[in-house]
């Protein structure tokens, strides 16, 4: 506290000057006193301070009788004196040790007690009730003009103005302003709270005068102003009153202890106690308590009340931020920081449950969500109106939509009508069976067309709610494309010509398993054939047994894994029927048989067309045969009666000699000319009717010396033409008839130098090479040619384009070499020669094990 809010309290403000004026009054007054309160320690001075709640010297004039009586019952020349301080004052004095005693109000001892090391009150003033005796108490009053019925209650007190005596007056502000705090309620604010200062009966007229809706004024003053007559009774009402057994005033809060009389801390126990029991001792009737105007003074009361007061209110001394350490907060608050303890800890339990339940259901969440994601398949729910209600796919290719666009939607709405059909059946059947599978369909999705595989099961709902059905969807594309497959593989065999056996893996001829289509092409059903007293060898024909037999035999003891061969098998129908029979055998690790498996293939008209192509070979064979007799006798014997017609022809030119004229001489010659020229061409057919008929051995030899040799017969003319023979190529080694190819190269090697250019040495070129059908053979010339149109007829007999002037020959030569050529399983053919010049002779062999016989 200030001086000047002390002051400000204590006195009503006026002009600036006047106040100046004042203070420096009172200020001089106050060193005054000090001056002359020097030495009030003294050993025969008391000083007694007392709070200047009045002007000062009012105040000490009053307290006067006090001191002369203290002076007189204490005695011993001791003074005592009474000096008047205002509330900061009286503090400073107090701590200068410039008064001994002090007398001031309660809050401000409360306050002086909390900064100084005071002891406590030592008395209580007990001043003087009106018409009664003594009140050592007192309390605040709030008063309303009795017309307000607005304002019955403390409550109504909020929103109003309010009048008090200052906010350090205990009954006229703070035990009112305590009974609101204490009943819940906020302090008057700052701007409707009007401080009007001593005497109380300032606030009484603030109140009537309507310049403020309710007054604090301390308990006693209305009835003062009453019986002073500046109050008529009833002028005020009193809120909130409280009514005190015994008490005579009216209240409106708490009873308060009247102001405490104590000893500044340097004073002597003995004369703080000598000075209370004077004051104790002092009788209401004696002209000192009634020149004082009080009852007297009782033994200290009770000020904890005020300070607790003061604390609530946060006034001075407590006005700073409160102190409170630990052991406070623990006494205080016990019960609540026992239950917030408890609270916190059971909070804390079941947050910590909880955490812990929430983890467990995340990772259950989790737990799941993984599991439903490593399923390969699809999964939907639908309600019992095949309505979707949930969808999972770990694959969103395996729907032609998002997920969630099924949500709510009907099977019928939402998929392909065939597809739907197989679903609604499929969810039928569980609605009726509890569950159902096997259901297929085939689905246009994100990857592609796909093969699905359907099983429902029915989902019981609550007691409220109806069954749901969970549907999983398996995408079987790859074993759908398998058994398609295998379908396609099934009716490839069922279907074709070929029928599959599996015989017993041994000789018993057993069937043990045949394809399905061995109805139509043996005839027979395969319960008939895989009957276990039905043999696979008796349907086979009586001359075909033996064969195959053994050579299934041999197979199976050491031979090839397969053989292939044809017989002829009794079909259903009992007609024996080719069968071209492929038969592989497996075996296992140890090498055993464990199946023996046969591809059968009904070849009765290939065999037909073979027996029919043999019987033409053969009666080809026999007529060329014939022919070649024919040809071989005619000639032959021709020869004979050729000879004759010569012979005789030369013995008529004999005997008619010189008598034939020159006419019968030509004509002679004609005839020994025409029947040479017919004997040559005789022994020309001979010669091509003998190629095969030789009986010439068969060899291998290589086949460079087969030309060798004829070059050697030919050396003559090889030598009179001056020719070059060059040979070049790789030459075989040939299973042949060695004359014959002689012979051939003789021929066309003949004909190389023959028909060469006039003026020019012939050159030929002999070349083997290997050919995919044989060898291939060629001798080249660059002879006079062959024109194309006239090649293919010179390998016919008696073929020839020149004349015998020309060229000597009788056209024979060709035909032998194509004969020998074709014994030999080949071909002969013409082209040009090199660069297009002379001719180039080319033929092929491939010698089988026997040339063609004639
Ligand atoms: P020949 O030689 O005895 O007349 P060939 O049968 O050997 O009988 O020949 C038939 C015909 O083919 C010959 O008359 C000839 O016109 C023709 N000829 C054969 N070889 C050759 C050749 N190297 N160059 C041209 N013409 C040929």
């Amino acid at each position: 506290m200030t001086a000047r809010s002390a002051e400000s309290d204590e006195y009503p403000p006026c002009g600036a000057s006047s106040a100046l004026l004042a203070a420096f009054l009172r200020a001089l007054a106050t060193l005054c006193i000090l001056i002359s309160a020097l030495p009030a320690h003294t050993a025969h001075s008391i000083v007694i301070g007392v709070l200047a709640h009045r002007p000062a010297h009012e105040v000490a004039q009053r307290w006067h009788p006090l001191a002369a009586y203290l002076q007189e019952e204490l005695g011993k020349g001791i003074t005592v004196r009474v000096i008047a301080l205002p509330y900061d004052e009286l503090e400073a004095a107090l701590a200068r040790q410039q008064i001994d005693f002090a007398l001031t109000n309660p809050s401000h001892f409360i306050a002086l007690r909390n900064r100084n090391p005071l002891s406590g009150a030592l008395v209580t003033l007990v001043p003087r009730a009106q018409g009664s005796g003594a009140l050592n108490s007192f309390g605040g009053v709030i008063i309303v003009h009795p017309q307000r019925e607005d304002l019955r209650t403390l409550g109504d007190l909020v929103d109003v103005h309010i009048a008090a005596v200052g906010p350090f007056s205990l009954g006229g502000y703070q035990a009112q302003a305590a009974r609101m705090v204490d009943s819940g309620l906020p302090l008057p604010a700052a701007g409707r709270l009007s401080f009007v200062g001593t005497p109380h009966d300032r606030v009484v007229d603030a109140v009537l005068g309507g310049h403020a809706d309710a007054g604090f004024v301390r308990s006693g003053v209305i009835e003062g102003m009453i019986a002073e007559g500046r109050l008529s009774a009833g002028a005020v009402r009193v809120l909130a009153a409280e009514t005190l057994p015994g008490y005579p005033h009216q209240l409106s809060t708490r009873l308060y202890p009247e102001w405490p009389l104590f000893a500044a801390p340097h004073v002597n126990p003995d004369t703080a106690r000598r000075v209370a029991a004077a004051l104790l001792l002092l009788d209401a009737d004696s002209p000192v308590a009634q020149a004082l105007d009080i009852h007297g003074f009782s033994a200290a009361a009770d000020y904890e009340a005020v300070e607790r007061l003061l604390r609530s209110l946060r006034l001075p001394p407590f006005d700073g931020a409160p102190q409170f350490t630990w052991h406070d907060v623990w006494q205080r608050y016990l019960p609540w920081l026992l239950a917030f303890a408890l609270s916190l800890a059971l909070l804390s339990a079941a947050g910590f449950r909880t955490a812990l339940l929430k983890r467990r259901h995340e990772q259950t969440q989790r737990h799941l969500a993984a599991t439903l994601n490593a399923i390969p398949d699809l999964l939907f729910e639908v309600d019992g109106d095949e309505r979707f209600i949930g969808v999972h796919t770990a694959d969103p290719g395996q729907l032609y939509a998002p997920a969630e666009r099924f949500l709510g939607c009907t099977v019928a709405e939402t998929l392909p009508a065939e597809v739907a059909a197989v679903a609604r059946q499929a969810i039928q059947e569980a609605r009726l069976r509890g569950r159902s599978q096997g259901h297929r369909y085939a689905l246009s999705t994100a990857n592609g067309l796909r093969h699905f595989e359907l099983c429902v099961a029915r989902k019981e709902g609550s007691a409220s709610t109806s069954p749901s059905f969970v549907c999983i969807a398996r995408d079987i594309s790859e074993a759908h494309q398998t058994t398609e497959a295998l379908r396609r593989e099934r009716d490839l065999f069922s279907t074709g010509p070929v029928v599959v056996l599996n015989w017993a893996p041994d000789l018993s001829g057993r069937v043990l398993a045949v394809s399905s289509n061995v109805g139509a092409v043996l005839g027979y059903s395969a319960a008939e054939l895989c009957a276990a007293n039905v043999r696979y060898t008796d349907l086979i024909h009586p001359d075909d047994v033996i064969a195959v037999t053994q050579e299934l035999q041999a197979c199976m003891n050491a031979g090839p894994d397969h053989f292939e061969q044809s017989y002829r098998l009794r079909t259903g129908s009992g007609e024996y029927r080719w069968f071209h029979d492929a038969t592989r055998i497996s075996r296992n690790r140890d090498g055993a048989v464990d199946a023996i498996r046969g591809y059968l293939f009904d070849q009765t008209w290939l065999k037909t067309l073979e027996l029919e192509r043999d019987a033409q070979a053969a009666a080809l064979a026999k007529s060329n045969a014939e022919l070649e007799q024919f040809a071989y006798v005619a000639s032959h014997d021709l020869r004979q009666p050729l000879r004759m017609i010569t012979s005789y022809a030369q013995l008529l030119e004999q005997e008619l000699g010189t008598t034939l004229s020159g006419d019968t001489r030509r004509m002679l010659d004609f005839v020994a000319e025409g029947a040479t020229r017919m004997d040559e061409m005789l022994v020309s057919l001979l010669e091509y009717s003998r190629v095969g008929r030789s009986g010439a051995p068969l060899s291998d030899f290589p086949v460079r010396e087969a030309l060798e040799e004829a070059i050697r017969f030919l050396e003559p003319a090889i030598a009179e033409s001056a020719a070059a023979v060059e040979i070049s190529g790789e030459w075989p080694h040939l299973h042949a008839c060695r004359n014959e190819l002689v012979r051939l190269f003789q021929n066309l090697l003949g004909n190389a130098i023959k028909y060469r250019r006039a003026g020019e040495a012939p050159e030929v070129h002999i070349d083997a090479s290997a050919h995919p059908q044989g060898w291939l053979f060629s001798v080249s010339d660059n002879g006079i040619g062959i024109e194309p149109a006239q090649r293919e007829r010179l390998f016919r007999v008696f073929q020839r384009l020149h004349t015998r002037t020309e060229y000597e020959g009788n056209g024979i030569g060709l035909a032998i070499s194509r004969k020998i050529v074709e014994r030999h399983g080949g071909r002969i053919w013409i082209e040009a020669g090199p660069g297009g010049r002379g001719s180039r002779f080319l033929f092929i062999l491939a010698p089988r094990a026997n040339p063609t016989p004639n």
